[in-house]
């Protein structure tokens, strides 16, 4: 009986699915999970039926890929739930003439359906090593218009500001002033703010003729912002 199971766990664990089946999958997460939970944002929707989120996974949770949760990538980390992907994609309203930032690559995930709709995207990662296979991986999957950065992403990128967008994947205690300085006028930044290990509020920080303005969006579940030891 135990070597049955065993092997059962192999089978299904190691059956071949093909593109054309995680094609399908992905067809039914966008339309369950993301249209119908109200994201209509056209841009979002592509790329989220585009970008192959069993990629970005270990083989082992291949098959979980598009189900309607966060995954977890190692490290302690994880890749968001789809949901809240697309629902951040949709909040800053990418256009394709756009340069994002990104804090927190994790990954790769979010910053590929940015690249599908934007023309650069920068995306920092604080743990080097999965800073590295997101570099890789968005390599291999052709995204040469992002950059992965290994380091604290506190500070922002001065190097490349401003930004037309800023996405936050991480839950800071309070909203880096670095990354309000380095937001374009008229630019968006979403972020989760709130104590870690607790739920955090989706926030919207908008920047207009110069004023900041700040409205909560959601509760939400992220891990947390960490810090260099350097600093
Ligand atoms: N956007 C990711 C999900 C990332 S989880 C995806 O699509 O897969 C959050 C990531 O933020 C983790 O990888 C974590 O290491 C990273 N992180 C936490 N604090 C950071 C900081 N100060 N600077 C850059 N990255 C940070």
């Amino acid at each position: 009986m135990k070597y049955l199971y065993i092997i059962l766990t192999i089978l299904i664990f190691s059956w071949p699915t093909n593109a054309q089946d995680y094609k399908q999958r992905r067809e039914k997460m966008v339309d369950k999970q993301i249209y119908k939970r109200g994201i209509k944002h056209a841009n979002t929707l592509d790329a989220l039926r585009k970008v192959e989120r069993h990629l970005f996974v270990s083989p082992r949770y291949k098959h979980m890929a598009y189900n309607d949760g966060p995954l977890s990538i190692g490290y302690g980390q994880t890749i968001s739930q789809p949901y809240i992907v697309a629902y951040m994609t949709q909040i800053i309203d990418p256009k394709p003439e756009h340069k994002i930032l990104e804090i927190g690559t994790g990954s790769g995930y979010q910053a590929a359906i940015l690249a599908e709709i934007v023309d650069e995207v920068y995306t920092i990662e604080i743990i080097p090593e999965l800073g590295e296979i997101a570099s890789e991986r968005l390599k291999k999957l052709g995204y040469d218009n992002v950059a992965v950065i290994k380091g604290d992403g506190y500070y922002g990128l001065l190097e490349h500001a401003p930004f037309d967008a800023i996405v936050v994947t991480a839950a800071a205690e309070h909203i880096p002033p670095s990354l309000i300085q380095q937001l374009k006028e008229g630019g968006k930044m979403v972020i989760p703010v709130g104590s870690p290990f607790l739920v955090q509020t989706l926030m919207l920080v908008e920047k207009k003729r110069g004023k900041i303005s700040t409205s909560s969006l959601m509760p939400v579940r992220f891990v947390p912002f960490t810090r260099s030891q350097k600093q």
